[in-house]
């Protein structure tokens, strides 16, 4: 008899979204004229940028002339959009990253996941705590966790709080841990990091012989010139440091599909007999075996991000969510709510009023106004008293679910 991954037994069945779907299909019955606003999406709304699109139809043109036609493409990604990775996104900003020690691929959701194919099952894993759920179920799938509490806390792993207390930054922690999570811009709470926040860490990092997994994926949303956008503009982060980065939130390739993960070729981690392996060539021989590399038409539109245009039309795109998150902030504000995050990130973090659990401030905000947000507790125990209101989405629906919120909610419940 074949027998199953037991590890996937351990999983909390995805329990947030199907059950915001589920409250919001209740209420929709109930109220088949409620006009319902959904905040609570982390996918981008608005379309491609002109420039990735022109490129994708003409990559479509090459595959249709034998001359110019491509067949598989290196597994890492081609060189010409690899290069223009290092120069624009890492040499520009003082972060010595070379066009080989990117990898291109379909997504940072895959490579979060599978960057852990490349180490040992017994390293000790720390994630912040809220967290961006693919850490953590990708740990609990490889069996590097033990059994969820009831809290939904597994076993094994180190949580990492980070609350309005200690300003959504994780404390570095006592104990000694080998592996990271980190995410900046963060997802869910909006947070940042400056240089000597991400500077700790690296200093933890090199005197523990940790690796950060370090995801990058909002960094476009930064706007602050003080903030650091990659981990590597951190001296000494090309010695502990594994970044990723994504196409979907700044060129709007959610569906697309096109990232890329850097290695630097100076990370090592130790093997079994104590030698120092390089973390690259690992990688290396992982996607050249397990991936065959993001099409050719994808790369020539991701290509196209780094033309003039092309940078001209992700910063407008990264401007309309911005301005979304900014009228957001404003008038939760001017509703009398507390809120957080939003201003270098497209999420607001909103800590819920009159002490109300995530979720009853969940139902509340759906039944006296029909907008649906994301409960914080369902990112973490210590997103409990939290919620999350996305700027994806259009200008109208924004304008009009904050309207009502600053006309019809009141805090004052009876
Ligand atoms: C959206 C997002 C990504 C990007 O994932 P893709 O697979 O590249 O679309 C990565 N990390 C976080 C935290 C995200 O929210």
């Amino acid at each position: 008899m074949a027998t199953i991954n037991d590890n996937y037994l351990k999983l909390k069945a995805g329990y947030l979204f199907p059950e915001i779907a589920r409250r919001v299909n209740a209420f929709a019955q109930a109220n088949p004229d409620a006009q319902i606003i959904r905040l609570g999406i982390g996918d981008v709304t608005e379309p491609l940028p002109d420039a990735c699109r022109h490129a994708m139809i003409q990559a479509v043109h090459d595959l249709g002339d034998r001359t110019t036609f491509k067949g598989y493409g290196p597994e890492q990604g081609y060189v010409w959009l690899r290069e223009k990775i290092a120069v624009h996104d890492f040499q520009a900003r003082g972060a010595a990253i070379e066009a080989d020690e990117i990898f291109i691929s379909d997504g940072s959701k895959c490579d979060t996941g599978n960057i852990l194919d490349i180490f040992g099952r017994n390293n000790i894993i720390a994630v912040t705590d809220p967290v961006y759920p693919v850490y953590v179920d990708t740990n609990v799938m490889a069996g590097n966790t033990g059994e969820a509490n009831d809290k939904g806390e597994y076993g094994g792993l180190v949580y990492l709080p980070v609350t309005a207390e200690n300003n959504f930054t994780a404390e570095i922690p006592q104990q000694k841990v080998d592996l990271i999570y980190l995410c900046f811009p963060n997802n869910p709470t909006g947070a940042t990091a400056t240089k000597e926040h991400l500077k700790d860490w690296v200093n933890y990092a090199r005197s523990q012989g940790s690796i950060i997994f370090f995801d990058a994926a909002y960094e476009a949303f930064i706007t602050d010139p003080e903030l650091p956008h990659s981990i590597y503009e951190i001296e000494g982060a090309r010695e502990c440091a594994i970044e990723f980065r994504s196409f979907s939130k700044n060129a709007g390739f959610t569906g697309t599909r096109c990232a890329l993960t850097v290695v630097p070729k100076t990370l090592t981690a130790k093997a079994a007999d104590g030698s120092n392996i390089e973390l690259w060539k690992l990688w290396n021989r992982r996607q050249s075996t397990k991936f065959n590399g993001v099409s050719y038409i994808v790369q020539r539109g991701a290509e196209a991000v780094y033309s003039e245009e092309g940078q001209a039309q992700i910063k407008a795109l990264v401007s309309f969510y911005l301005e979304n998150a900014q009228i957001i902030r404003q008038q939760l504000t001017s509703a009398g709510l507390k809120v957080y995050g939003g201003v270098n990130a497209p999420y607001v973090w909103v800590k819920t009023p009159a002490g109300l659990t995530s979720w009853e401030f969940f139902d509340k905000l759906l039944q006296t106004v029909n907008v649906v947000g994301t409960p914080g507790s369902g990112f973490g125990a210590a997103g409990e008293g939290y919620f999350r209101i996305s700027a994806f989405n259009s200008r109208e629906n924004v304008e009009v679910a904050m309207q009502r919120i600053t006309e019809k909610f009141s805090i004052n419940f009876p």
